[in-house]
């Protein structure tokens, strides 16, 4: 055994890596003594995802957490060891899923990229649908077609708006979930019912904190087999923050006449959501300001720093999504949707990065300001 662990150490060694660790005695009761308790929880949904005793309900005024709902916990610190808000030896999961650390000084705000692009899908349908340009929904679609993945986890919404996930496995699937939810959901729980649907080659669409977990859950040094190697590709979206759900009763209440069911589109731009009702209504952000998730306040991540791919509206014309590639994988997908005419692509303008890179300073800043 010991000579086992030597072998391994020597291994890890010669990739330089650090290892990571597993938290073996820590219990629910750690999790919620230093997330939930501290309302650090962002409601990823990554413990939920992986353990059944984990289920995210109300509680008795109405605020979403992660709960226990068995008698007895075993006490295997897997929940601890991957949610993003217990530790994240972020440099390490960089080295370990990009092979590098960051080097240009513009790398310490936006991450480590390998190329930037403006993006639009070429289908009509997804204009109308998508939030931006249709990047991430046409770019799961190549990858679909292809079989480089069987599903992409993507999450719609019901005739109110509140998310759902779902596992898409084809076009019209992956259509229902474009367009952005601003109301905080545990989305990674769509990763856990594509792997019990049997999915082999999982594709996922997710915020920031979401894809901190899943690459947290893929690069842990830990015993647990939950089938994490069946997630192939991870598509992150920038985000300055999310809301919880009481946001789409404010709104019904103050602008669509009780019920959201006739709203097409919802879309924060500079300090206003706007939501497209038959007529276009808007809500200034300072309004909403008290609806805001509290885990969001301590967030440092505003392009998906971990994702392959990450893709956002802030830096492109109207119509067209922001994206970057960060992985091979990643750029494998864009070039392939590129060359079979899944979207057309140009280059990211200079004053585009720029503001991408004043928000997620300034991000960096008040959350890490928040968390101290
Ligand atoms: C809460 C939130 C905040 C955001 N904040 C910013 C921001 O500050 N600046 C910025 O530039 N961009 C932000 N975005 C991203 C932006 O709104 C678009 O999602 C992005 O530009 C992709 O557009 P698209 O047309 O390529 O995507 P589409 O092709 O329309 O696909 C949208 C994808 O988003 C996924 N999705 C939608 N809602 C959620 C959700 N709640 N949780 C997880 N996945 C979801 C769907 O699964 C779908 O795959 C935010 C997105 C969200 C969900
Ligand atoms: S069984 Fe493991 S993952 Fe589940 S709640 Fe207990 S410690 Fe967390
Ligand atoms: S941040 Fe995510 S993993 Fe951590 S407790 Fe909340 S839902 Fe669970
Ligand atoms: S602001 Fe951060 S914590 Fe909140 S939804 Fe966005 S990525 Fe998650």
């Amino acid at each position: 055994m010991s000579g086992d662990v030597n072998a391994d150490t020597v291994k890890m060694e010669e990739r330089k890596y650090v290892r990571l660790p597993t938290f073996l005695e820590c219990g629910f009761g750690n999790l919620t003594n230093e997330v939930t308790a501290k309302r650090l929880c962002c409601l990823c949904g990554t413990c939920a995802a992986f353990c059944d005793k984990i289920k995210i309900t109300e509680d008795e005024a109405g605020k979403k957490k992660p709960r226990f709902v068995e008698d007895y916990d075993t006490v295997c610190g897997l929940c601890y060891a991957f949610c993003p808000r217990t530790f994240l030896p972020q440099a390490e999961i960089e080295r370990r899923i990009f092979g590098q650390k960051r080097k240009r000084a513009e790398e310490d705000i936006i991450g480590i990229s390998r190329r930037s692009y403006t993006v639009r899908s070429k289908r009509a349908d997804i204009h109308e649908k998508g939030q931006d340009g249709g990047a991430a929904t046409s770019l799961l679609a190549y990858a679909l077609d292809e079989g480089i993945l069987d599903c992409g986890v993507v999450t719609t919404s019901d005739d109110h708006w509140r998310p759902i996930t779902k596992v898409a496995r084809n076009y019209e699937e992956l259509k229902e979930g474009a367009g952005t939810k601003y109301t905080l959901y545990p989305s990674v729980t769509g990763v856990r019912d594509a792997i019990e649907d049997g999915c082999e080659k999982i594709g996922f669409v997710g915020l920031p904190c979401q894809i901190q977990g899943l690459r947290k859950v893929q690069t842990a040094d830990q015993p647990y087999d939950v089938g994490i190697e069946k997630v192939k590709l991870l598509i992150g979206l920038f985000c300055m923050k999310s809301f919880v759900e009481d946001l789409l009763k404010f709104i019904g209440d103050t602008c669509a006449k009780g019920s959201l069911e006739n709203v097409k589109k919802f879309e924060i731009r500079g300090k206003e959501l706007f939501v497209f009702e038959k007529e276009k209504h808007e809500i200034s952000l300072e309004e909403i300001n008290g609806y805001v998730g509290d885990g969001c306040l301590v967030c440092m991540d505003y392009t998906a720093e971990l994702a392959d791919i990450s893709v956002g509206s802030v830096g492109s014309e109207e119509g067209w999504s922001t994206v970057f590639v960060r992985t091979e994988i990643g750029e494998e997908i864009l070039n392939g949707a590129l060359e079979k005419g899944y979207i057309e692509v140009m280059k990211l303008e200079r004053n585009g990065l720029e503001s991408i890179r004043r928000l997620a300073k300034r991000k960096k800043e008040s959350g890490m300001l928040r968390s101290v």
